[in-house]
């Protein structure tokens, strides 16, 4: 390991907290904060971190278990055992972190580049990157680490290998870029631009512009566009006094250090024109969107300013890649999960990727595809050996190493099942289907590697359709309900019809990394697919069958009990099973839905026949459901179904001597009606970003979208029809674009004949003629668009609450008649 290990009284003194317990000896790394992701080793360093909803402190005794040693802790949980631990005790886990983090950066004089503003960071740090790594040694933030908590994280891989830091700074309330300044001082900064987000935790622009410019309080440098006028006028309002940072700008209209003179569309590019210190100078890069625009100038003016010569810079323009933020998660081959990470390709990424197969991998066994590692820093032995080592401790079985370089480290893979290629041809070249089956399979490629044929061999793209889901945004919405609940309260998250259609096995494994309570499901199948998947929380199971009962006895799931006939029946299978100790059930009320569930009427008896049960069953929950939480004019019906469930809740209470869990509230009932959350909440539509109230949409994000891609193009001429029986004849030339999806993969028939129109190429294209069974056709005459081009049938643009009115249906139907067959997609950041 390189020098930055601190012992471990080092970092209690870093962090400002005392060591309560252990030897201050030990060294210490690497840090981590997420006790999902046990790194345990004899140096490596949990540092508890307590949030409103989740206290890391909780964990402790869990990850002692798993082998981990040291901790720094914000209180000492109750009952804890964790006789041979370290503990440095702090006030508060992250501060700690953030103050460890500020006083390791104070370590290194060499620059740190801080990048904030409202868009662009994590482009313009990749970018940057891209830029300057034939000439520095640069460490960077991974990914999009801009958090409070991301941001220490960045830091604490600064090391003396590194000669320049690149490091990004994002913020949503006030106060907050005070504490990412003070651990990052950046020498030199960037300002991006401005837009709305977070704009609801600010007065004003003005006063958004002003938190973010605290980042640059001690900046020598800052750089920015001055064609954003409120960035200008706040920037000369704050920065003229004497130590402020020198203002380094360029500007389109504006008399500026780069004056930009023009920029041409060209050769799939743009040539951009320039004047600096009165020298006309010229660069292209391989973008056209404005904003690669406004990234490229800031990177040019940073470059100019760091003294690099103009034919390095136009030289390295031409290169800039796209940046692909995104880890795509694929089902493959044989049984096989294949997790595409493009992202970039170095050792900080690769444990990040590896990570996220582990968590939500489905396979035992484990590959990873690894390319020749691209990054600055470490070479040769050093940097393969870290590699190995990353891949052993994230339970790697197999290695396939592509490229030159990590050919020549063969020896270091040696207790692997490894095979090495000089490059993807010669690889692909041997590819057989068969190598592949039932394991999980990172693909991690630097981008001259072209990973992405690799991909399309194991994905085996047969149908262009596919559904996508957004993990990231689902994690969101779970934290957006949970912001409407108190700490205390459970959340039961609804996976039934195979998870809304988004398909189960993956969110269910998100979600209980993301520690809800409970989970359930419509029938005993779903629960049984979900525990043979590995899923270890309780699930209840809404739709109980009688000729299911053992099997969920077997696997453990918990039936909902809805009526005299289903209790008794249950009884008598444990009975039978002689399982021993109690089961977990959950009884079902109605109150006004009049679905299934006990009546009011029959509570009393319900009581007496529960206890007289209760030697075989345990009572974990008593229920409701809503039947119109969603609708306003329907209140007094709410209102009139909460009091019968309390009502019926102190009856039942007369005979249950242990205290049980009360719940009736769904989505929409958590946004409608909070106070009635009691003990837990069953959640479904919001998770995957819906509701029905206007205030819970703004702030939840659609975690799916229905995507396809153009099979065909043709013009189709005057007094010609399209499909079967055209109900209209063409009064001029139309291009019409043919789609791989019709009425068997849930596209409606009723869309057809103009009832729908999806986005393709920034543009909206109707349906023309009708939908056929596997494919339909939409009318592309004005829109700039190829075969092989992407299509959303609904997503963000296509939106699904319209097609839901097109349907007159509600999204829950749209989301859970996509066809099986349409292929599963999870995407993460
Ligand atoms: C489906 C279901 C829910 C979840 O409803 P959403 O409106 O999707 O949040 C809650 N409770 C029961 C009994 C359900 O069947």
């Amino acid at each position: 390991m390189i020098s930055t290990s601190y012992s471990f009284a080092q970092v209690a003194a870093m962090m400002g907290g005392e060591v309560v317990k252990g030897s201050l000896e030990t060294a210490v790394n690497p840090i981590y904060t997420d006790s999902r992701k046990p790194q345990a080793n004899a140096n490596s360093l949990f540092i508890a971190i307590k949030g409103d909803r989740h206290d890391g402190n909780l964990y402790v005794q869990e990850l002692y278990e798993r082998g981990q040693r040291n901790f720094v802790l914000s209180y000492i949980p109750i009952g804890l055992q964790i006789p041979d631990a370290n503990v440095i005790l702090v006030k508060d886990g992250l501060g700690a972190l953030q103050s460890l983090a500020a006083s390791h950066r104070k370590r290194y004089s060499y620059p740190v580049i801080g990048i904030t503003g409202s868009n662009g960071k994590t482009t313009l740090k990749e970018w940057l990157y891209q830029l300057l790594h034939p000439h520095y040694q640069i460490v960077r933030s991974p990914r999009s680490y801009n958090s409070q908590l991301g941001v220490p994280l960045s830091v604490w891989l600064m090391n003396e290998t590194h000669n320049l830091a690149i490091f990004e700074a994002g913020i949503s309330l006030r106060g907050e870029m005070e504490k990412l300044e003070k651990i990052l001082s950046p020498d030199i900064g960037i300002f991006t631009n401005i837009g709305d987000a977070h704009q609801e935790n600010f007065q004003s622009t003005e006063e958004k512009i002003r938190e973010k410019m605290n980042l640059f309080k001690h900046s020598k440098m800052l750089i920015f566009c001055k064609d954003h006028v409120k960035i200008a006028e706040t920037v000369n309002k704050e920065f003229n006094r004497e130590a402020s940072p020198e203002l380094r700008f360029w500007s389109t209209n504006e008399a500026s250090h780069l004056k930009i003179i023009s920029h041409k569309d060209d050769r799939n590019g743009t040539t951009i024109t320039g004047i600096y210190k009165e020298i006309q100078m010229e660069i292209w890069i391989p973008f056209k969107h404005p904003a690669a625009i406004e990234n490229a100038c800031h990177c040019w003016l940073l470059m100019l300013e760091l003294g690099i010569s103009e034919a390095e810079i136009s030289q390295s323009m031409k290169l800039l890649s796209p940046i692909e933020m995104r880890m795509e998660m694929l089902e493959g081959i044989n049984g096989c999960v294949v997790l595409n990470d493009a992202y970039n390709s170095d050792v900080v990424s690769l444990g990040i990727a590896l990570e996220y197969l582990r968590q939500q991998g489905k396979n035992k066994r484990r590959t990873a595809i690894v390319s020749d590692i691209a990054q600055s820093g470490e070479k040769g032995i050093l940097l393969y050996s870290k590699v190995a080592t990353l891949l052993k401790a994230n339970g790697v079985e197999r290695v396939i190493g592509i490229g030159a370089e990590i050919s020549k480290f063969t020896a270091l893979f040696d207790n692997f099942d490894a095979a090495f290629y000089i490059d993807t041809d010669a690889f692909l070249l041997g590819f057989m289907k068969e190598h592949f089956s039932n394991e999980d399979i990172l693909l991690k490629g630097a981008r001259s590697f072209a990973f992405e044929r690799i991909g399309e061999r194991l994905t085996e793209k047969t149908h262009e359709t596919v559904l996508e889901t957004d993990l990231n945004r689902i994690t969101d919405n779970l934290n957006f309900i949970k912001s409407k609940l108190k700490p205390s309260t459970k959340i039961m998250a609804m996976v039934k019809a195979f998870a809304y259609g988004s398909g189960s096995y993956e969110v269910a494994r998100l979600l209980q990394h993301s520690r809800v309570d409970y989970l359930a499901v419509a029938y005993a199948d779903e629960g049984i697919a979900l525990r043979k998947a590995g899923i270890t929380l309780p699930i209840l199971v809404l739709n109980p069958e009688f000729t299911a009962y053992r099997a969920m006895i077997d696997f453990d799931l918990e039936p909902q009990i809805f009526n005299f006939r289903t209790l008794h029946q249950f009884a008598k299978v444990l009975e039978q099973v002689n399982a021993g100790g109690r089961y977990s059930v959950h009884i079902k009320i109605n109150t006004g839905m009049n679905r299934l569930g006990f009546d009011p009427e029959e509570i009393t008896m319900l009581g007496k026949v529960l206890q007289s049960h209760s030697k075989l069953l345990e009572v974990g929950s008593v229920f409701s459901h809503l039947s119109a939480s969603d609708d306003e004019a329907f209140e007094l019906l709410t209102e009139k179904q909460l009091e019968r469930f309390q009502n019926a809740i102190g009856e039942l209470s007369k005979y249950l001597s242990e205290p049980f869990l009360k719940h009736i509230l769904n989505s929409n009932g958590v946004t409608r009606h909070p106070e009635a959350q009691m003990d837990m909440v069953r959640i479904g539509l919001a998770l995957y970003g819906l509701s029905s109230h206007p205030e819970a949409r703004r702030h939840l994000k659609p975690a799916g979208k229905l995507i396809t891609t153009v099979s065909q193009i043709r013009l189709v001429a005057v007094g010609e029809g399209i499909g079967y029986s055209p109900k209209q004849i063409l009064s001029s030339t139309r291009k019409i674009a043919v789609l791989p999806i019709g009425y068997a993969d849930g596209l409606p028939r009723k869309l057809g004949n103009g009832n729908w129109k999806v986005y393709i190429n920034g543009s909206f294209a109707p349906i023309v003629g009708n939908v056929c069974m596997d494919m339909c056709m939409i009318d592309v005459t004005n829109i700039e668009c190829k075969e092989g081009y992407r299509v959303e049938v609904f997503g963000d643009h296509a939106d699904i609450y319209s097609m839901a009115i097109a349907l007159e249906t509600i999204p829950y139907e749209i989301l859970t008649h996509v066809s099986q067959r349409v292929k599963r997609v999870y995407i993460q950041e």
